[in-house]
């Protein structure tokens, strides 16, 4: 692992730190940021005897947990943590520290934004899908019943840090889980992300890539009103699947499998070359997808309902009309699909991959 690099860079309206690299937390550099604070540090709970009660003790930081998986990220969750930061007497001043993946990250951003309305935050993304997607660009999210994400605010961190040093404990399947949103970037902004997945699906560079692509996408809308729509591209159907999954399918496996989905359906509606879309089929039915079992299209469909980007009760998709650019449609960078096109790209996914 060679990337020896820090970035800094101002996200949103906060100016945040981005440092990226490898054994960042040993460096002076992390020491000075994270020694200077009076912090707490909130972790995965399968993280605790792995890194987390290690960093707290040489911090000298209180340490709390947060259950692992994605039913932790719900409100009971965090109106429980709530609780214990107040009952520990944080105030305005202590810097909530997330460490764990998206999960941890979403969750611990959430109760940091609304906890006495807003308290410092540092995000130590520890999966590779934390690391290129979900530390990056201050959302923070909560899931109902009726979805995922439904709930959550727009809170930017202090800084975050990209310690590629995590990965060497990340198990097999929560690679091909970061890999489904690198791909995703190498669809819609990237192309040079796909060629290099290709060659290796392990290389470092991929990390910056997607790290460097989510910036640049976020800084010119980070409230999302428009282009950032972009980064939704396979999430209309990968949300769905993880929904009535029960989350069962991990969401950068979904995201996979929605954004080849999404990649026929831009085929469908003749934005996509043939040749394109089997370059990205050849890439996708190389990689170790763990592919779902057979769902009721009605329910799918029916989870399409709940889709943030929906207007007027339409489900709009993210399109894309060549490998590396979504697509603009007056401003919008999503289009209304109709149910019959929806339907006809969960047949072909069923008939091709179940
Ligand atoms: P996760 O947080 O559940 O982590 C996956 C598993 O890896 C967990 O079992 C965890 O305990 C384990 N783990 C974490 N770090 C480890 C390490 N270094 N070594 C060994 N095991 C480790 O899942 P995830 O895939 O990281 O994140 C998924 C979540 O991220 C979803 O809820 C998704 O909605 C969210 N997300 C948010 C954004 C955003 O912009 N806020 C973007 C993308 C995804």
């Amino acid at each position: 692992m060679d990337i020896k690099r820090s970035i800094r860079h101002k996200l949103g309206t906060v100016a945040t730190e981005l440092y990226l690299g490898d054994d960042l937390l040993g460096s002076a550099l992390l020491q000075k940021l994270l020694l200077e604070r009076k912090c707490v540090i909130v972790a995965d709970v399968a993280l605790k005897n792995l890194y987390a009660a290690e960093l707290a003790a040489k911090l000298g930081a209180k340490l709390l947990t947060v259950p692992s998986g994605e039913l932790a990220k719900r409100l009971e969750t965090a109106t429980h943590l709530i609780d214990q930061l107040l009952q520990m007497g944080v105030d305005k001043e202590t810097t909530v520290i997330a460490l764990g993946g998206g999960v941890t990250i979403d969750l611990v951003g959430f109760v940091a934004s609304i906890c006495l309305r807003g308290l410092p935050l540092i995000l130590i993304p520890t999966t590779l899908l934390a690391m290129v997607d979900a530390a990056v660009g201050g959302k923070t999210a909560i899931d109902t019943a009726f979805g995922k994400n439904l709930i959550g605010t727009l809170y930017d961190p202090e800084a975050i840090v990209i310690d590629v040093s995590f990965l060497k404990t990340l198990p097999e399947k929560e690679w091909m889980n970061g890999l489904g949103e690198i791909l995703k970037m190498g669809l819609i902004y990237d192309p040079s992300i796909l060629a290099l997945a290709e060659k290796n699906p392990k290389d470092q560079a991929l990390v910056v890539r997607a790290v460097e692509g989510k910036i640049a996408i976020v800084e010119q809308d980070p409230k999302e009103r428009g282009l950032r729509r972009i980064l939704n591209f396979g999430h209309t159907i990968g949300h769905a699947l993880e929904t009535v999954s029960q989350y069962e399918i991990a969401h950068g496996e979904a995201v996979a499998i929605g954004s080849l989905a999404e990649s026929y359906l831009s085929m469908r509606l003749g934005y996509l070359s043939k040749e394109e879309f089997d370059q990205i089929e050849k890439l996708y039915k190389r990689l170790p997808l763990q592919l779902p079992r057979l769902y009721a299209q009605e329910k799918l469909l029916d989870a399409f309902r709940y889709d943030k980007k929906n207007i007027n009760g339409q489900v709009r998709v993210v399109l894309i009309d060549r490998i590396g650019h979504a697509m603009e449609f007056d401003g919008n960078y999503c289009l209304a699909v109709s149910q019959e096109r929806l339907k006809e790209t969960l047949d072909w996914l069923e008939k091709v991959y179940l």
